[in-house]
Order: structure tokens, then sequence, then C-alpha cells
């Protein structure tokens, strides 16, 4: 379980993260929507502490997220993360961005990473490639390494920012076809995306977010079907 608890963020002036308190049981596919500049990528960034906060409590299961030091690499290990940005490592080679994280961080051995890193590799579509570097792979594909490089260090939870807007039409569906076959298999996922039919078929609740609050907090049905704030409505009138 992820839990946060009384989140305070600014950034100067601006309070991009207003008391966010929430808790994500094991397995709960989330998404989280709002309006550009609503703190989505904030929240995201800060469940890891990749962002300082000023004050609540972050915790994943149960332990207390440090500001720094060791226990914090320890427990962000266990958080995996899924940009826009593929973030592969460009001189390494597919395989080598899957089994790098277990090898160096988790000390597992490279015959037991490479065995895993091809296992992940294959259940992505992406086995041919291997010996690649990411640039010779096309973006969608790029994005399933990404994933396939998260699920290599068996994290307890998986944050998405927007993994498929940075990519070509035609490979969003190869890319959120992955991410439901992951939340049917009972990760626990965070997930910011404009994708409502992603939305519609995987999550298991919807966070609705706008000028750094948490507005809505229900489940997809209710939310899609009669949301209750005027800025929820106000945005699913625009997108939908
Ligand atoms: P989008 O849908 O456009 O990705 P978002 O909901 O992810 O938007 P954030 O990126 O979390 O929004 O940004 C929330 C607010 O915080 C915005 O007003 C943004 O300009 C501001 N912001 C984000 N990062 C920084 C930063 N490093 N320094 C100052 N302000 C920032
Ligand atoms: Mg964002």
């Amino acid at each position: 379980m992820i839990s946060m608890t009384h989140v305070q963020k600014h950034y100067g002036d601006l309070h991009v993260l207003q008391d966010i308190t929430i808790e994500i049981p094991r397995g709960q596919v989330v998404v989280v929507l709002g309006p550009s500049g609503s703190g989505k990528s904030t929240l995201c960034r800060t469940i890891n502490r990749l962002e300082p906060i000023d004050s609540g409590e972050i915790r994943i299961e149960g332990e207390l997220l440090p500001a720094e030091g060791k226990d914090l690499a320890r427990l962000r290990s266990d958080v995996g993360m899924v940009f826009q940005s593929f973030n592969l490592f460009a001189h390494k080679t597919i395989l080598q961005n899957v089994t790098m994280g277990p090898t160096k961080v988790r000390k597992v051995s490279s015959a037991d990473a490479e065995k895993h890193a091809l296992e992940l590799l294959d259940r992505v579509g992406v086995t041919k490639q291997k010996d690649k570097y990411p640039a010779q792979l096309s973006g969608g594909q790029q994005q399933r390494v990404a994933i396939a490089r998260s699920l290599a260090m068996d994290p307890k939870v998986i944050l998405f920012d927007e993994p498929t807007s940075a990519l070509d039409p035609e490979m969003v569906s190869e890319v959120l076809d992955v991410m439901v076959s992951l939340a049917r298999e009972g990760m626990t996922m965070v997930v910011v995306t404009h994708e409502m039919g992603f939305a519609r078929k995987a999550a298991d609740r919807i966070i609705f977010m706008a000028d750094g609050a948490i507005v809505e907090d229900t489940d997809p049905e209710s939310f899609f079907t009669a949301p209750k704030s005027e800025r929820a409505r106000d945005f699913l009138s625009k997108i939908l």
C-alpha cells in the first residue's frame, strides 16, 4: 500500500499540492486526470520523492519515505516510473537496459537478471530487439522496453506519467495493451493519462485534480457518468 498524508508542496507562491491525502491499496489501478498544470506530474514525482515536499508523509507499505539517505534509495527502487519520454540508456542494448537495475541495485546475478529480462521482453513483445540500441526501436517499442525495465525491479507500484503522449497514434494501443494486461495481473499502478479508453477499461479508481487539489476521488463509472464538481464536468465536456 502507498499512502500520502497531508502532503503540501509549493513552488514559490504556487501551492502545487494542496493537502493531498490518499491511500492506494495493493493491486489498485488509479488513473489521475485533470487539466494541464493541475499538479498530476508533480504528484507522481513526489510519490517517490524525486521532488521534495514541504510537509506531510509518504509511506510505502507502511514504511515512511525519508527525505534522503539509504532508506530513501531502497524504498525508491520499489517504485517504478514510466515517463512520456522513454528515458532508456542510449548506449546500452535493450537487454542491458532491462538487466542493469537488477544487477546493480538488487545485486541479482547476471545470469538470473538476463533470464528474467528475456521473459519480460517476451511479455511486452520486443524479444527480437534485445540486442539493438534504443534509437533503433520505434517509440512504442521503446516504451514497452521502459515498462519491462520497470518490471525487472519487481516494483511494489509503477507510476506512469502520460506514457503514450509522445507516441505516434498507431503505437498507442500496443503500449496500452501491455498496461491493461499488467492491471489485470494485479500490479499496483498510478497512471496519468488522457486515454479515456484506458481509464474506463482498466481503472479501479479515478482521482481528478484541479489547482493542486484532489477534487474527486471515485470509481470510473461514477466519475464518467455523474461527476460531482463543476471542474470535473467542465473537464469532461472538453475531452469526451
Ligand atoms: P500537464 O497536464 O500539462 O502535464 P500537470 O497536471 O502534470 O500538467 P504539473 O507538471 O504537475 O502539472 O505542474 C503543476 C504546476 O506546477 C504548473 O503550474 C507548473 O507550471 C508548476 N511547476 C511544475 N514544475 C515546476 C518547477 N520545477 N518549478 C516551478 N513550477 C513548476
Ligand atoms: Mg504532467
